[in-house]
Formats: structure tokens, sequence, C-alpha cells
């Protein structure tokens, strides 16, 4: 906690700083440190074993040095309260009435996760009067979908049938905006998540170690893409009998999930039937190829897969919260490179739901998703 804390101290004089740096044309140490530690994505592992009163002190640390500099648009106090609502629950209780009378907002305002129900309402009241000259209805409604309870969904549920008068029939369906929050509405208004509760890190394998537990990834795989002919590579493979894959709720002993290295790659979803026994077939229902897919040629078959990283991981600690996003996990929210993106089961037409990530690079994720009902998984790719 201590390091975050002076982090924040360090970064009252983050301008000061930056400037510094640009005059000597190199970065200066504290400063990066400071942003590193504070900033989103890859960095919450610094903030994942604080205790809720810990958080709660960083929380107001966070505000406190927002309303020294609300003027700042290093956005390095709203980083800091999403990093705490994703990796220390409880922690911004009864804070989140503090975010609204500030105005803040961030990325896709997971922020208010944790709201009261009369921060809930305040945020309805905007949304109805429409005259927020600070949120956007976009904002708003995300913020409205992470809060996600019963009222939440009951409101979406009515604005199914009956467009509110404050919103025109010209901008998306409001049914687009709960899965941003990673849930969606069944036909009946019922909330379903598209995320598991549990959540495991995927970790590199200590060396030497002979027995890869219940999770496997980047495995050989026999099949071919239908699009492109390249061979299909396991993403993950599972051993379902192991008691910590129960959360999968996928009858059977083993699922495997596969990517086409060419294809997914291109951020197209690929669509593989499976079943608990191993099955991983790629899909007629994939379709025809989209029109912009490149096709490898013959002789850089190899290299495509020579090139993938050959990263082996292995299950490793459960994670305390299933909205700790960042590196490579299994279960839990995805992390998101750019927008949701849950694909449409190409079957039932619901959206598929979220199994684990895969960190390819710096700023890129491969994603898996399945639909246990239809016996169908994917996988998809999204970067910088
Ligand atoms: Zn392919
Ligand atoms: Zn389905």
């Amino acid at each position: 906690m201590q390091r975050i804390l002076e982090a924040l101290r360090v970064s009252y004089t983050l301008p000061e700083l930056e400037e510094m740096a640009r005059d000597e044309e190199r970065p200066v140490k504290a400063f990066e440190d400071a942003k590193a530690l504070l900033g989103e994505a890859g960095n919450l592992e610094s903030y994942r074993h604080l205790t809720i009163e810990e958080g709660r002190e960083i929380a107001l640390a966070a505000l406190e040095r927002y309303d020294a500099m609300p003027t700042l648009d290093d956005f390095l106090p709203q980083q800091v309260l999403t990093n705490l609502v994703k990796a220390v629950p409880g922690s911004l209780k009864e804070l989140t009435s503090l975010f609204l009378e500030r105005r803040l907002a961030y990325s896709e305002e997971q922020l208010f996760r944790e709201a009261d129900a009369a921060t809930r309402d305040r945020i309805m009241v905007l949304l109805e009067r429409g005259t927020s000259a600070f949120y956007t209805q976009e904002e708003l409604l995300n913020a409205l979908a992470w809060i996600g309870d019963e009222l939440v969904q009951a409101h979406f549920h009515q604005w199914r049938t009956a467009l509110p008068p404050w919103r025109t029939a010209k901008g998306f369906p409001l049914d687009c905006y709960p899965p941003n929050a990673g849930w969606e509405l069944t036909s009946e208004g019922v909330r379903r998540d598209l995320y598991y509760q549990a959540n495991y890190d995927l970790v590199p394998t200590p060396t030497a170690q002979t027995d890869t537990g219940p999770v496997g990834i980047l495995k050989p795989h026999e099949g071919t893409c239908g699009w492109c002919r390249l061979p299909l590579l396991t993403l993950i493979d599972l051993d379902l009998t192991d008691s910590r894959m129960q959360f999968l709720e996928m009858p059977g002993t083993r699922l495997r999930l596969a990517l086409c290295a060419n294809c997914t790659l291109q951020a197209q979803p690929v669509f593989t039937e499976v079943d608990g026994e191993g099955k991983s077939v790629w899909s007629p229902l994939n379709g025809e190829p989209w029109e912009y897919l490149c096709f490898p040629g013959e002789e850089s078959l190899e290299e495509i897969l020579e090139d993938f990283p050959p990263h082996v991981l292995v299950l490793g600690q459960a994670r305390k919260t299933p909205f700790i996003d960042h590196g490579s996990h299994l279960g839990g929210c995805p992390g998101w490179v750019q927008h949701a993106a849950y694909p449409l089961c190409p079957q039932c037409q619901r959206r598929m739901r979220f199994v684990g990530q895969y960190l390819y690079e710096v700023e890129a994720l491969i994603y898996a998703f399945l639909c246990v009902s239809c016996g169908l998984a994917a996988t998809h790719y999204q970067q910088t």
C-alpha cells in the first residue's frame, strides 16, 4: 500500500516532471515509476493483495489528488479508482457519490459498480433529465450497466418494449450496454452473466515441472481451419475432472478450445464444435470467410505457427474477484483491449460466455468463449 500512496504523492509533481522530461529528452524515472504503478492495465498485481481498509485509504488519497488538480487530464486518480474496484471489492463502497459529485468518468465506468442505491438513482435522474453537461448518455448507461442490480435490469427490460423519451431511435439499441458490463438480459428479462465468478491466474511453468495440472495452453491440434487450411492450435486444453474446473458447468472429462493462428488473429471470431470429451472441430457455422480475410501462402504456413509465442502456462492461484482482468487468466471477466465484444453463438444467437484469455503480446489478447448448451466454442482477438 505504501508504494501506491507514495506514487500518488509523486503524482502531484507529475506536470513539472513531465516538463523536465521533455527538456532533457529522457524519461524521469520517478515519473515513469509512479505512472506505471498507478496506471491501468497490467498493474492490478500491486492492488490485488490490499485489504478493504487499505483500498479505501488509497481511494481517498486518489480523490484528494483529483481535488488538488481537477483540470489535469492525466486520469491517474480515475485509473487508481478503477484498479481498486476491480481488485479490492468493497473498497469503494459509500464513495461512489463522491465520484458523481466530481463528475468522474473513466473507460467503461466500472468505477460505479459498487454504487449505493442513492447514487444509482441519481444516475437515473441524470439520464432521464438528459441535461448533464458532464456525462454523456453512453457513460451514464455504462455506469448503470455495471451497477446491474434488479432495478437496473427492470429498466433495461422495460426499455426494450418502450423506447424512453430521452433516447432517439437512431442510437444503438439500449440492449447493447449491459454486455459492456459483462451481462445480457434473456428474452424473459432475466440477467444472464457472460463471465464466471471463478477466476484463476495462468502463470509460466516453473522449470522442469512435468505435471502441468488441469490446464494446457497452446498445445498441438489435429484439425485444420476450414477457411485458410492452416493447422489449428489448442489455445486452452482443460481437464474437466479437476474440481477447480467445475465452475464451467460443462459435463465430461475434457474441453478443448482452438484457434487459427491466421484467422483468429485477424480479429474475427473463429467457431469450433466442442463436447466434454475433447472434441474440437472447425465449425461450418463459421460460414463464408469474411471479405477482408488474408490467406497465408503455402510457404508462410510454418512461419505463422513458428511465430506463435511459445509461452507455456499452467493454472496458478485463484483471483479474489472475477473483475481482476489483466494478463492471462481462466474464468472471470475479459480484460478488453478495445470495446466489449462477446461473440454471438451462431446457433442460439445468445452471447457466448467468456472462458479465459491469453496474453499474446503487450496489449494484445486472445479470448476464448463457450456456449455450453450448443456445444460451440469461439476464439477472438483484440489489440491496441
Ligand atoms: Zn484460418
Ligand atoms: Zn448457443
